[in-house]
């Protein structure tokens, strides 16, 4: 049972994705929430957004929306995508499987999802939704947040009693702790940055690329990818080196873009009938890293989700950990009751090396995407490592099984990968081809290694 609670008035900063959901996490314990938001709401007829994208949605996310009881009700506008579907230049496909049977990782549309639990908090009478506004800055000592309201421009003073600060990578909460001392703080970019593209539905609205699946154009340097929408369309990604021969200040014209597409992703050129115009109309993404510590300023304020981890996308891991901090704070509610010290105090000494290892993570998996996944021989590893798995249940899940079909801490999940790709490099040169599994020295090998 949860330990004894005293209600009282707390306050969220960003009615993002984390920042809606943890609404729902406080309100439900009866505390009145306020959550201020910068941008209009999203709901409202008139709302101009970015092109939405998609993200993939998968365990750790789905128990937290669990948590409070929307798992169901998001459920109905996911889609399944049970593996990786790689196209080659020449426009041929293999496929791996995310995991077992009917694992799968979820996409879902950021806009939707976000809108979904706008509506969900707001349908909470103790959540208040203030939409248009910004936060310019924090006092931490007085404990006043500093607001400008985007319709009228006018600024407010509001006091806060417990901030909860999920406004995203470039956080305004996160700002003001920067200015703390002992506040330590690193942000980092890729060279490469990211573009939306498109692919259409078919005539009658059906997905012209396999649906269930994440596809993935591997080049070596740079990549595409696409996840499935429920209209029958496809959200596109290239991450791409911002400089360089093949990059995008390389490809300054339509024409370029066109010759560019249909050299290297010939397949998909055909079914991105916009392509050159959505290339030039959308902006191009940069990948940014953020680390810092301490996450808590006292028991007055609490960073969660972007705001305290921003990642690169490449392992489908950023809401999905951010939704994660949500489970993680609730369990310590339910274990501290009102002691928000301990509570802050546990939640970052908890996070913190989850988070560092989820963006060490991250910036791996984006060399196995672009690049690894179209070498035969890292697709035959993968096969190897299912067996195993399948060999040794209970002593073997996959890296990647561990991160996105687990809640084993993400820290743990990257000491057991960086163990088990030692085990394979010993392994693999006893191996040629998936037959090669069952000869009686790998497996002796095989046997050695897990025993240790
Ligand atoms: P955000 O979603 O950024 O929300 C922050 C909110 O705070 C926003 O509503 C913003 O308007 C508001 N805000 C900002 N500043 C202020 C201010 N000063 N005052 C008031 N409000 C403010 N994650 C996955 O799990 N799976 C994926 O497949 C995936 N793919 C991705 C692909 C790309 C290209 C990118 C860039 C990210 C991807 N992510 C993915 C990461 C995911 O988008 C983020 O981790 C997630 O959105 C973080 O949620 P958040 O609520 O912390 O921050």
């Amino acid at each position: 049972a949860p330990a004894a609670t005293s209600v009282e008035p707390l306050t969220i900063m960003g009615a993002g994705l984390v920042g809606s959901l943890l609404s729902l996490y406080l309100a439900q314990r009866g505390h009145e929430v306020t959550v201020y938001e910068r941008r209009a709401d999203p709901r409202k007829a008139g709302f101009v957004e970015g092109r939405s994208i998609n993200l993939a949605l998968s365990d750790r996310g789905w128990r937290a929306l669990e948590g409070v009881g929307i798992g169901d009700e998001i459920r109905r506008v996911a889609i399944p995508m049970y593996r990786r579907v790689m196209h080659d230049q020449q426009g041929n496909l293999t496929t791996q499987p995310y995991g077992q049977d009917n694992q799968a990782i979820y996409s879902v549309s950021r806009a939707g999802l976000n809108r979904t639990l706008l509506d969900l908090a707001e349908a909470d009478p103790r959540v208040h939704l203030r939409f248009n506004q910004q936060c310019l800055g924090v006092d931490l000592r007085e404990r006043q947040l500093e607001l400008r309201d985007a319709e009228t421009g006018q600024r407010a003073t509001h006091a806060f009693r417990r901030l909860f600060g999920t406004d995203g990578a470039y956080s305004a909460v996160r700002a003001a702790m920067q200015r703390t001392d002992r506040f330590n703080y690193s942000q980092s970019y890729l060279d490469y940055g990211y573009k939306e593209l498109n692919i259409e539905p078919g005539p009658g609205g059906e997905w012209l690329l396999e649906k269930n699946a994440l596809h993935i154009w591997p080049r070596g340097q740079y990549m595409m990818i696409a996840l499935p929408n429920l209209d029958g369309s496809f959200n596109c990604t290239l991450f791409f080196p911002f400089e360089g021969e093949k990059s995008f200040a390389a490809l300054q014209t339509p024409a370029q873009v066109q010759a560019f597409f249909e050299e290297v992703f010939p397949d998909v050129v055909p079914l991105m009938p916009d392509l050159t115009q959505e290339y030039f109309q959308n902006p191009t993404g940069s990948l940014v890293t953020v680390r810092c510590f301490p996450w808590a300023f006292d028991d007055d304020v609490v960073l969660l989700g972007d705001a305290s981890h921003a990642i690169v996308p490449f392992y489908g891991q950023g809401m999905n950990a951010g939704f994660e901090d949500c489970t993680v704070l609730n369990e310590l509610l339910d274990q501290y009751g009102t002691d928000w010290h301990a509570i802050f105090e546990q939640f970052q000494q908890q996070r913190k090396p989850n988070a560092d290892a989820m963006a060490e993570l991250a910036l791996y998996n984006f060399e196995e995407m672009r690049d690894r996944v179209a070498d035969p021989r890292f697709l035959l590893q993968k096969k190897i490592e299912s067996k195993i798995s399948a060999q040794y249940p209970g002593k073997w899940l996959s890296l990647y099984s561990q991160v996105t079909f687990s809640h084993t801490p993400y820290a743990e999940a990257w000491r057991n990968g960086q163990r088990q790709e030692q085990i394979m490099r010993r392994l693999m040169p006893h191996i040629q081809s998936e037959a090669d599994f069952d000869r009686a020295e790998v497996q002796h090998l095989l046997a050695q290694e897990v025993a240790r």
